[in-house]
């Protein structure tokens, strides 16, 4: 894949030259590497509210938000003064802190389903245990999910299923043991048949459903009307339980959540991203009764060294107070929805197929024709064109998700101003995607 270099990358290249010696492929996670659209990943080397500066100083209207947790935006004056203060005070002791009631009694606000919340390091941790937990409650061991929903990297949730509904799950990646991936079901999102397909082939035998409630990891699906209350009627008909991963969600498209957006309420329900505030923080909570199983009160084992760390749990209780100030979501869903007309009016301007979904501030502009309801409809975008839009954009000074397949994000940080110079990127970009 070619890239028009206009600006210089050059101090990007060569870090990410040495890199390759140092981490596989360069980075820590993989989609950093830039693989899914070709050309030099960028180092950041800073950042202040929606703008991020390469090594080569070039500068972003950044839409990646760290993929999802800075709405807050970059280097917040008063979040960095929280954690400056708190780190001065002790980086981690082992023992619990204030920060963390202090946070609890926040996402217990913002989501009433949470009568008791556990903090962890990450998203994949708060699943994770959320499945562990939901297993041992239910005394049941298998766990149905939906293809293209992503729920962090632990063995179970690994798995998508090869073909059509009520195929056992092939491991995504070697070394996730089939046996564990034979234990979870993966049927198409939005697909209200095959989930009921799914509990006649496995009576008695599920203990959660784990569903992104807006899928964001396939690229932003919505949930069609009713597709939610029916996950919430048929798992409490069948005695499992309901767990909505709003590690995207939570925070992001209402205070409270998918939950508090479309009125249905989880069993369970797993927090990130947003909630820590730009620092590793995960969180899983639900119903006493159900969170009681965990050790020390009950015994499902979970434990973390620098579980509800304080400089994190400093982060997320100032990133939050922020977003309970009134008219906080109102402006994130006007300059989204500024944002994500004005791109579908560029790409028709522009005669490119291209189809855009959006939940309040986090969108996807799929390059397709076709409505995108799942991950087969997702699939058929032509990934080639994102890509040259992708660094049409970059070229521009415009940072998206370096994947098709991704969440792009606006935060509080963001201005008309950023929006306007967005979409006059986007006019000459999206020409160039449709050159073939
Ligand atoms: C990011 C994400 C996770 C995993 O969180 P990590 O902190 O990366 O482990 C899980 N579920 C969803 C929906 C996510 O977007």
């Amino acid at each position: 894949m070619t890239e028009i270099v206009t600006a210089s990358t050059a101090r990007s290249a060569a870090l990410f030259a040495e890199a390759q010696g140092l981490l596989p492929g360069g980075v820590d996670s993989p989609v950093r590497a830039f693989r899914a659209v070709g050309g030099t990943p960028r180092f950041i080397a800073r950042a202040r509210g929606a703008a991020v500066w390469d090594v080569d100083d070039n500068r972003y209207i950044d839409y990646l938000a760290s993929w999802g947790p800075l709405i807050a935006g970059h280097a917040h004056p008063g979040v960095v003064a929280a954690i400056q203060e708190a780190a001065a005070r002790g980086t981690s002791y082992g023992a619990t802190t204030e920060a963390e009631l202090d946070l609890a009694r926040i996402v217990k606000q913002a989501f009433p389903s949470i009568d008791l919340v556990r903090f962890v390091s990450s998203g994949t941790e708060a699943t994770m245990s959320a499945l562990r937990l939901a297993r041992a409650f239910t005394r049941r061991d298998k766990i149905l999910k939906f293809d293209g929903g992503y729920h962090g990297h632990a063995d179970d949730v690994l798995v998508q299923a090869g073909s059509g509904p009520l195929t056992f799950g092939q491991p995504d990646s070697p070394g996730v043991p089939a046996a564990s991936a034979s234990q979870t079901v993966s049927v198409p999102y939005n697909d209200l048949a095959a989930i009921r397909d799914a509990f006649q082939a496995h009576p008695g035998e599920i203990a959660a459903v784990i569903v992104e409630p807006v899928a964001g990891n396939m690229g932003v699906v919505p949930p069609q009307p009713g597709f939610l209350e029916h996950l919430r009627a048929m798992t409490r008909e069948q005695g499992s339980l309901l767990i909505f991963d709003e590690i995207i969600t939570g925070f992001r498209i209402a205070l409270g959540g998918a939950q508090e957006r479309f009125r249905v309420t989880p069993d369970l329900t797993c927090l990130g991203k947003i909630v820590g505030g730009g620092l590793p923080v995960g969180a899983y909570g639900g119903r006493r009764e159900i969170m009681e199983q965990i050790s020390p009160v009950g015994p499902v084992y979970q434990a973390g060294t620098l579980s509800g760390n304080p400089l994190a749990m400093t982060a997320g209780v100032s990133t939050l107070r922020l977003l309970g100030e009134p008219g906080v979501y109102d402006h994130l869903e006007r300059l989204a929805a500024r944002l994500v007309d004005g791109l579908g009016s560029a790409a028709q301007a522009a005669g490119v197929a291209y189809t855009a979904n959006r939940v309040g501030s986090m969108f996807t502009g799929f390059f397709s024709d076709a409505t995108v309801t799942d991950y087969a409809s997702a699939k058929r975008a032509n990934t080639r064109r994102y890509a040259r839009f992708f660094h049409a954009m970059l070229e521009r000074g415009v940072y998206l998700a370096p994947s098709q397949f991704e969440a792009g994000f606006v935060s509080l940080a963001h201005t008309d101003a950023d929006i306007d110079a967005t979409l006059t990127a986007a006019e000459a970009a999206f020409a160039l995607a449709s050159r073939e």
